[in-house]
């Protein structure tokens, strides 16, 4: 059986834990590789690692450190279809999906920070007269702690680490305990890049690896992404030692249809704001508010095209929905469908959990939409995290974002209209901080990702990505004299 051990001072090396737990592929939830647990004593281990490194990386040039990144990126692209596969057998997720969207998104977020290393670390420059003048030099925050969710583990892996090491600081990484693999795989192919060993430390476990982290006094930085409450506990244990924080959380968001929408595009968006990774998606347009004019037309297409959708083995390259991350996301998942059914809403489409041949032992859920919702249904404020979609019927502009805005979150939004005018008022209004247009759930590398109100703030895959792992230091030089009222 395959053994994931940690990576720490570029090496793999076995806990001192001497504690393992299974990774299972959760579509058969056959066991794929036994996961070393790291122990408080490998995370020290780790910790020194990475203090030693980073002071010679902060001094390396950024256009030196961008070109190992930009390497690393370029051996992801070559190794794209092996890559995908593990984060099919981690995750669950269709093929057809990480092909084409999970390692990719990596590879970009790595050539674009490394790519434009220079210009993403310059400073500015202050003209104070008389030759006396002032600049800012970016400079690196030193071991940072990052923690990954389990939906998007290699983007994740890329999307915080390609930024903290062109800032000059170290990593240390703890994937999700359900994901572990791809994070390993990322720390092969910076050793390969180049990278210099202890820069890029990966630590396995539970979230007790993850508070270590958070905790311990040598690590300045934490970045998560994770769940709300998750990010609440880590907000309270960083203020210990006021460490630097990025949170990128979860989402209830909201998709609008107005009634001058292009039917066919709006129905395509709202599948794709809620079925993509089984509905395992932070971003999910989960709350689909539909104009009364355009709703009958829209619901018709929308019932017929989801009832057309494959579920299935997610290392078929036909299949669209894969397997629930893990039992218990299953249950969970499951409970919403059972309590919303058992509350009389209307269920249009969906609603079942599948056996599918080949992977009888598999998580798999239908995807699911419920219509007529009201707005203060469980499934309504809460964050179900799969496939489940609710359909809301409404009359008016003002109607529509008052109670789109309503939830604690703010993670996106999506809107559906040919009125340019309108389109952009609504999205004025709207409190998220990604948000489409005749869209849904697309992230461009160089585009702010990132959150409002409870779900987290500092953005990701961008040039103000950097801001999170540099602090500015500011230098005034004097032109002339030191002036002085003392004698
Ligand atoms: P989670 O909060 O359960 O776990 C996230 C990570 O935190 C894991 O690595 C876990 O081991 C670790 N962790 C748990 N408790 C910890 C603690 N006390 N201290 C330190 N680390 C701890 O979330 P999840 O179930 O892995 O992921 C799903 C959630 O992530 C959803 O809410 C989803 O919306 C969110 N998410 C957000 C984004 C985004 O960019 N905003 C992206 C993907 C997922």
């Amino acid at each position: 059986m395959k053994e994931l051990k940690l990576f720490i001072g570029g090496e793999e090396v076995a806990s001192t834990s001497g504690t393992m737990y299974d990774n299972i592929f959760p579509a058969t939830r056959e066991v794929i590789s036994k996961v070393h647990v790291a122990s408080e004593v490998d995370i020290d281990k780790a910790v020194a690692s990475a203090k030693l490194a980073q002071k010679a990386w902060a001094q390396v040039s950024p256009k030196e450190r961008g070109e190992i990144l930009y390497r690393a990126g370029q051996i992801l692209r070559a190794r794209n279809a092996e890559i995908a596969m593990e984060e099919v057998l981690d995750v669950g997720k269709p093929i057809q999906e990480a092909d084409c969207a999970d390692v990719d998104s990596a590879w970009q977020a790595l050539e674009f920070f490394g790519g434009g290393a220079v210009t993403l670390m310059s400073g500015e420059y202050f003209d104070l007269g008389n030759g006396s003048h002032a600049y800012t030099r970016r400079e690196a925050i030193g071991v940072v702690g990052c923690i990954g969710a389990w939906n998007y583990p290699i983007q994740g892996v890329a999307w915080k680490s390609a930024p903290a090491l062109l800032a000059g600081n170290a990593v240390i990484f703890k994937p999700s305990e359900y994901t572990p693999t791809t994070a390993l795989t990322m720390a092969k192919v910076y050793k390969e890049a180049g990278l210099p060993d202890g820069l890029f430390n990966v630590v396995l476990g539970y979230g007790d690896v993850g508070a270590c982290l958070v905790n311990h006094k040598d690590i300045h930085k934490i970045s998560l992404t994770g769940s709300v409450p998750t990010g609440k506990k880590i907000m309270q244990a960083c203020s210990t030692d006021l460490k630097h924080l990025t949170l990128e959380l979860g989402g209830k968001s909201p998709v609008i249809v107005f009634d001058d929408a292009d039917i066919d595009n709006a129905v395509s968006g709202a599948m794709m704001a809620n079925f993509y990774t089984q509905g395992e998606v932070c971003s999910n347009g989960t709350r689909v508010f539909v104009q009364e004019g355009i709703y009958d037309a829209f619901m018709e297409k929308l019932i017929s095209r989801t009832k057309k959708m494959t579920i299935g083995d997610p290392r078929d390259a036909e299949i669209q929905i894969g397997a629930m991350i893990h039992e218990d996301q299953f249950n969970k998942v499951m409970g919403y469908i059972n309590r919303a059914k058992d509350a009389g809403l209307e269920l249009v489409c969906g609603g079942n959990s599948v056996t599918v041949a080949g992977c009888e032992k598999g998580f798999f859920i239908e995807p699911t939409i419920f219509t007529n919702v009201p707005d203060d249904a469980e499934i309504t404020t809460d964050e179900v995290f799969g496939a489940v979609m609710g359909v809301y019927p409404f009359k008016q502009e003002d109607e529509v974002i008052r109670r789109a805005n309503d939830t604690i979150f703010g993670l996106s939004a999506g809107i559906f209209t040919l009125d340019i005018q309108k389109a952009h008022r609504v999205i004025g209004e709207l409190q998220a901080g990604t948000c489409w247009i005749n869209n849904y759930n697309l992230t461009p590398t160089g585009v702010p990702f990132g959150g409002f109100k409870q779900s987290g703030f500092g953005r990701e895959n961008c040039h103000q990505s950097l801001d999170a792992y540099t602090q500015i230091k500011s230098v005034y030089v004097e032109g002339g004299d030191v002036e002085t009222f003392y004698a």
